[in-house]
């Protein structure tokens, strides 16, 4: 089968803007809407159609790709979605399709009419958790477990609502649709108006007698324990999904998700910079001069680095691989210690004679006499 050019499809010109693009693809999907032409074979594939020239032209690159190749370099990983179930261009263009959209004020909530025609109850809510973390659970990596209050599925219905294995019936009003169809006429034309069933609240049937555990909701309170596998490498404020694991949807509907939020707990020795960390070391004047090993705390325990003859305040000492592990590639960041030479405040009368001493060594009282001859010459 050819394929017809997705500007054609759309009905625009080539140098067509974004907004315009969006704009074109609303006003055919609006048209071809299946709420508005049941049964239309050929209504559904203009509808396919134009979402999937509409993906390729809302995006960037496959709309550069397919400006210079044509259907030929849609081929492979780039090529438009070709979609196949309704469903799927209703939740891949939420942007158009959910929310505010003129189809809401149309055709009366395209999105919860779309959870109700599966034949289940109301969906679950999602949770959200804020997880705190350390920088050592961050560095490796750290499962989790946290008690967390949520509905769960009733275990006395398994779920349905219905009292001990009494029967759910066929609501009268709708006769099982879960939505009432009105046709109106307006100056667009003429309208099928889709409200969800008001006795049934969409569900299509109607319980006889309500399980007592859970009157009839088919889900209870309960506190659950979930598992957490936390990758190395997270970020704060970055998060992950539970897909099914927040709130039980009422009567067997699907189950909303746990989005767990990450807060990173300050450390009380690194400073975090990408995936690398910041210790500052103070060392005494002795040290700098004539080196030493020293002890450093790490992510995992102390660990020994070398201070060389003559470091200098300021520098940074790289120790390799002893960072945070890199989240989406192998290997880890690095810690860099940072040297600061600390200056006495308090000494006794011994020190200080000793000090004045050697600052009158040529090499000691040179470093001022240097930086005055530095001074003069300029
Ligand atoms: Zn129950
Ligand atoms: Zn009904």
């Amino acid at each position: 089968m050819t394929k017809r050019d997705y500007y054609e499809i759309l009905g625009v010109g080539r140098n067509a803007s974004k907004d315009e693009i969006k704009k074109a693809y609303r006003k055919l999907a609006m048209k071809y809407h299946p709420d508005r032409n049941q049964g239309d074979k050929d209504a559904e594939d203009k509808f396919k159609e134009g979402a999937e020239a509409y993906e390729v032209l809302s995006n960037n690159d496959k709309k550069a790709r397919y400006d210079q190749f044509g259907h030929e370099g849609m081929r492979g990983g780039l090529g438009g979605q070709g979609f196949t179930d309704i469903n799927d261009i209703f939740s891949h263009f939420s942007d158009i399709f959910g929310g505010s959209s003129i189809f809401d004020d149309f055709l009366g909530g395209g999105q919860r009419k779309r959870s109700q025609r599966r034949g289940t109850g109301k969906p679950g809510s999602d949770l959200r958790v804020t997880l705190n973390l350390t920088l050592e659970e961050i560095a490796a990596g750290v499962t989790k477990k946290i008690k967390i209050k949520k509905l769960v599925e009733c275990d006395a219905c398994n779920g349905n609502g219905a009292e001990g294995g009494s029967s759910k019936t066929t609501c009268p009003v709708c006769y099982g649709a879960g939505e009432v169809k009105q046709v109106s006429r307006s100056v667009f034309g003429q309208f099928v108006n889709i409200t969800i069933c008001s006795n049934c609240g969409g569900e299509g049937s109607v319980i006889d007698h309500p399980c007592r555990k859970c009157r009839g909701d088919g889900r209870v309170k309960d506190e659950v324990t979930i598992k957490i596998d936390v990758p190395a490498g997270v970020h704060e404020g970055s998060y992950m999904t539970l897909r099914g694991q927040g709130n039980a949807g009422k009567r067997n509907g699907r189950a909303g998700d746990i989005i767990v939020v990450f807060n990173e707990e300050p450390h009380k020795y690194f400073i975090r910079e990408e995936d690398d960390i910041i210790y500052d070391l103070h060392i005494s004047f002795p040290t700098a001069v004539l080196g030493n090993e020293v002890e450093v705390p790490t992510l995992n325990g102390k660990a020994k680095l070398k201070i060389e003859t003559g470091t200098t305040a300021g520098k940074l000492l790289k120790m390799r691989g002893k960072g945070i592990r890199h989240l989406n590639h192998s290997g880890s960041g690095d810690q860099y210690v940072r040297i600061n030479i600390e200056v006495p405040k308090k000494l006794s009368s011994k020190e200080k004679e000793l000090l004045r001493e050697l600052g009158e060594l040529p090499n000691i009282k040179n470093i001022q006499g240097a930086d005055e001859k530095h001074f003069f010459k300029r």
